[in-house]
Formats: structure tokens, sequence, C-alpha cells
């Protein structure tokens, strides 16, 4: 059993020295206070998550906001979400939003767009774990699971490195009468790509929260070189760094608009089950 040493710099542009065991190891927690620090305008909250819209609305239908991108980006530089009319998948990277169309290109967001549901904050890991060999995504889970403190928080994580192989989804633009995410997901392209350098972001939240966001992994995926991404539905992780940050602090806003008010919330749990391709 190993135990090794990494510096890893933070996204503060401070450097902490963190421990990570072997993979099957309890990766050691780290305490952020020791690295923390406020540098720059969108660390002003570090590891708040600001979420707009709620799953349940999602899942119904709920299809267009009033939040603007350029609103998203004062609330973190990280985030995934959609667009309005459901118009691709959304990956909020280093405070650039880019959309994941359908037919599988990745597009440069102006402020402007708008979008029905994203969960965005300003990232800095608490843990930086090394994975030293291929994981498929379910170990990859188990594995996370397996180092986290407490299944009451929430969190975020942030998987780069070199992917073996990604399958990935997004969702074509819909036209009002909106149907229900379980029909809507139907028409969804599907990706395969192999061989790529990327990154994974997204959140996991809790059980007593599934309402209001998932309460499995929920990642998104954009290509280092920006030309490929989507909802992540399996992946082969080669070699990489998985960083998780606990979150304490969830800002929630709500849509103002007739079809958000007036929606009941059904709440199907096997519904995004099937939406998820059955959770890996
Ligand atoms: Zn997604």
């Amino acid at each position: 059993m190993k135990t090794y040493w990494n510096t890893t710099k933070m996204r503060n542009g401070k450097y902490c020295r963190i421990t990570f065991l072997s993979f099957i190891i309890i990766g050691s927690l780290f305490s952020l206070s020791g690295c923390n620090g406020k540098t720059n305008a969108v660390d002003l909250n570090p590891n708040s998550i600001f979420q707009y819209s709620t799953l349940s609305a999602l899942l119904e239908g709920v299809y267009d906001g009033e939040m603007t991108i350029g609103e998203l980006k004062k609330h973190g530089n990280y985030g995934i979400g959609t667009f309005n009319a459901l118009d691709g998948e959304m990956v909020l990277y280093e405070g650039q939003c880019y959309k994941i169309t359908s037919d599988s290109r990745v597009i440069k967001v102006s402020d402007s767009e708008k979008s029905p549901f994203a969960a965005i904050c300003t990232f800095v890991p608490d843990t930086v774990i090394k994975v030293g060999r291929s994981l498929n995504l379910k170990e990859i889970k188990h594995y996370i699971d397996s180092v986290l403190p407490s299944n009451n928080l929430l969190y975020a994580y942030q998987i780069s490195g070199s992917f073996d192989s990604i399958v990935t989804r997004s969702v074509p633009k819909q036209q009002k009468p909106y149907k229900r995410l379980i029909e809507a997901y139907k028409m969804q392209g599907v990706f395969t790509f192999t061989n790529q350098k990327g990154v994974l972001f997204g959140y996991k939240f809790p059980k007593y929260l599934k309402d209001v966001n998932m309460d499995d992994y929920h990642l998104h995926f954009l290509s280092i070189d920006k030309s490929k991404g989507g909802h992540l539905l399996n992946c082969v992780l080669s070699d990489g760094e998985i960083s998780v940050a606990y979150i304490r602090n969830f800002s929630l806003r709500l849509p103002d608009n007739s079809y958000f008010n007036t929606t009941v919330f059904a709440n199907k749990k096997e519904e995004l089950l099937k939406i998820e391709g059955g959770r890996n």
C-alpha cells in the first residue's frame, strides 16, 4: 500500500499539499482552510452552488427561464445545465459557457442567451485524487463515494485526464407545446468518442434534495480542444485526476413565469432512471 504526496495548484492560485493513497485505498480528506483564499471576484464565495430552477420542473417540461448566461457567470466559473427550449447541454468551464448541440457541435454561448436550469459554482477542490489506472464510470463513482466525508453534503466534481472512451448525449431544441423530459430525451443524439483528453464537471446532491437536483453523479464532458462534449452517459478514464469540492452553501432561484407557477411536479423517479440510462 503506497502513500503518495502531491502538490496541487488550487483554483485560487495557491498551492496545497495533498495526500492520496493508491487506488482502492481511501484518499485522505484535505482541509480547505489552509489554502482557500479570496484572490479575485469569482472567488468571493467559493464552493457555494447557485442553482436556477429545479430538476422536478425540468422533468415536467419547464424548458424556458429568464436566467441569462451573464447572470449565471456572476455566481461562478464552473457549471452545467441546459438552454431555453432544452437546446443543448451546457458546460461552463473556466468562465466560458459552451453549448453542445444534439448534432455534437460545441458552440461558445453569449451572455445574453437564457437558461431554464443550471447549477453554477466557483470550484475550489477540497480533495484531489490521482488516478493511475483505467477506471470505468461505475468504478469512478464507487471510488469517489468511498472518500466522501458524508452523504449529507452537496459535492462538485472535476474529473480531468485521458479517456479511453466516453459516451455523451445532447437533446435537440424542443418546440412548443413542450413534451415532458421523458419524451424529449428520446430524440437525443448519443455520441461515442475514443481516446479523448478532456474534463468532466458536475455535481452530486444528497437524497433529501433529489427533487431539486440529481442525487447521483451528473457530469458534463468537454474535450480539451473544445470540439466535443455532452451529458455523460458512460466513460473509461485511463488516467487523470479527480477533484472534489464539499459544498455547504446552496442558493436556489426559482423561475418567474406562469408555466413554472402552474405546473404540478410529479417527481417520478423511474423516469429519471430511464433518462439517465439506468445510472451506471
Ligand atoms: Zn446533464
